[in-house]
């Protein structure tokens, strides 16, 4: 991803805060702690509150909720210890999301797959409870205790203000002004990974094409099938959408063609940096199809050849030198690289420059 974004702390992150009681201290200790109740949740008032406001409630979501709790700690209350304990173990591990955008060694993260084989009947209330929870957002139980993602979207937006989907940069996200929002990606799939599927660092906004026609259900973190993850056993490393400290991204282009008004993409040879960066960069070109849609942008009648036509009018029309107005150009992508997707005109118009695109009126 191009930039980060900042991490907005919100009052529905208490969410996280029950279902992390939930785990460790009511499901976690159900095989000493005698029948399903709600005493079990005493030491929670919060969450107590609410599980009997849902106990009451006649929706569907609020059944949902209760019923997967109480359903899972009857399995619970079967487990040995040593069982418990590896669950926990994951259940914190699929929590630690920028651990597992860095392929940190001490992570053993758990997928639904892996948990298929632990045990079956679990994965399947598991699989049901975590990936249907995001949906429970909107219950209005639970809205009038802690907003709605609504309310959330308006904090990011206010802290998050580029306008600019990070993981791509060349697509806008909506912002405080628009009435609609984006959706949020689970940057780690809820559909792969259990136990973190309302952790709002998990959580990240982003353009409708990054979300919905390039990443899809693609894990950043895992790829089994690329042979050059062998080693890792297919584990990489991933940009995590909340680091503290941003990047950059150093792009080069080399054009290979004379005749700009035919420039296709495979006239494009383009190559990122810096090295240090290379796997979460690879990894990010493989979700988001990063190389495929830069250079589809760069051949574009009102992207790349608009580009290469401002500059040749430029010169024809008001003698201002290709170099010339590179140079301002630069100048205005240091300020603002994510503004009319400058970050990619530049070394696109640097590449057409080398190519010798400009060397002849
Ligand atoms: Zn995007």
């Amino acid at each position: 991803m191009l930039f980060p974004y900042v991490y907005v702390p919100h009052p529905m992150e208490i969410l996280k805060h029950f279902l992390d009681f939930i785990f460790y201290e009511v499901w976690c200790k159900a095989p000493v702690s005698g029948s399903y109740r709600f005493a079990l949740f005493d030491d929670l008032p919060e969450l107590k509150e609410l599980m009997e406001t849902f106990h009451y409630s006649d929706t569907k979501g609020a059944d949902f909720f209760n019923g997967h709790v109480e359903r899972i700690y009857e399995i619970f209350s079967n487990l040995t210890q040593e069982q418990i304990a590896l669950l926990a173990s994951w259940y914190g591990a699929n929590n630690e999301v920028e651990k597992i955008c860095c392929n940190d060694p001490s992570i053993e993260t758990v997928r639904y797959s892996d948990l298929e084989d632990f045990h079956p009947e679990l994965a399947g209330q598991f699989s049901k409870f975590f990936k249907g929870l995001y949906s429970l957002l909107g219950l209005s139980d639970l809205k009038a205790k802690t907003g709605n993602i609504d309310d959330h979207y308006q904090a990011f937006m206010t802290k998050n203000i580029s306008g600019k989907c990070p993981f791509c940069g060349i697509h806008d996200v909506k912002g405080v002004y628009h009435r609609n929002r984006e959706a949020y990606d689970h940057y780690l799939p809820k559909g792969v990974y259990p136990f973190n599927s309302i952790n709002f660092k998990n959580l990240a906004p982003a353009c409708h094409e990054c979300n919905s026609s390039y990443k899809l259900t693609k894990d950043p973190a895992y790829n089994p099938k690329d042979p050059l993850l062998t080693q890792t056993n297919g584990k990489r490393k991933a940009f995590y959408p909340y680091a503290a400290n941003s990047h950059k991204i150093e792009l080069n282009l080399k054009l290979k063609c004379r005749d700009w008004t035919d420039i296709n993409p495979l006239d494009i040879e383009m190559t990122f940096g810096p090295e240090e960066l290379k796997e979460q960069i690879t990894t990010w070109d493989d979700v988001y199809g990063i190389q495929e849609r830069y250079k589809a942008k760069c051949c574009g009648e009102n992207d790349g050849k608009y580009w290469i036509e401002q500059v040749l009018d430029e010169w024809r029309e008001d003698d201002r030198k290709p170099d010339d107005f590179l140079k301002a150009l630069s100048r205005n992508t240091e300020k603002k690289p994510y503004a009319e997707a400058n970050f990619l005109k530049v070394p696109f118009l640097n590449a057409c420059k080398k190519a010798g695109l400009f060397d002849n009126l």
